[in-house]
């Protein structure tokens, strides 16, 4: 799959649409998800052009993989549930759920996450 510079996230990164920040650097953005599926809620991107955790995970150099491992912890301790406690969670793909062609992990707490999964 081809990178869309016309997705959510580009445009996020661009400017072009608002969004409420909790961290950035200079690799990557963490912002509060638009529709929050947990008191906490937040999105993370690295600012490289990845489709996904595919492509990020064989294109991406390790300072940039790096940086995004960091930046997830980093919005947890910004949003205050690094000592509480949070879910990390990559959608990946079509039966992953994944919306947006720019990969991001969920950043979640504020709570009990409850079970790991609900099928269907
Ligand atoms: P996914 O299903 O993993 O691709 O997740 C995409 C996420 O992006 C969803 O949780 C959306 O609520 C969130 N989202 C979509 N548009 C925006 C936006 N403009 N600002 C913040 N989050 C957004």
């Amino acid at each position: 799959m081809a990178y869309d510079d016309n997705n959510v996230f580009a445009r996020i990164l661009r400017g072009e649409i608002p969004n409420d920040t909790v961290h950035e650097d200079d690799q990557v953005l963490a912002f509060k998800d638009i529709n929050p599926q947990a008191p906490v809620h937040n999105v993370v991107i690295p600012k490289g052009r990845y489709t996904g955790l595919n492509d990020f995970a064989e294109n991406a150099t390790d300072a940039e993989i790096a940086a995004w491992v960091r930046g997830l912890a980093k919005a947890a301790k910004e949003t205050g549930v690094a000592e509480s406690g949070y879910r990390v969670i990559v959608n990946s793909g079509a039966d992953g759920g994944q919306e947006i062609d720019h990969v991001h992990g969920h950043v979640m707490g504020g709570g009990p996450m409850g079970p790991m999964v609900a099928k269907g």
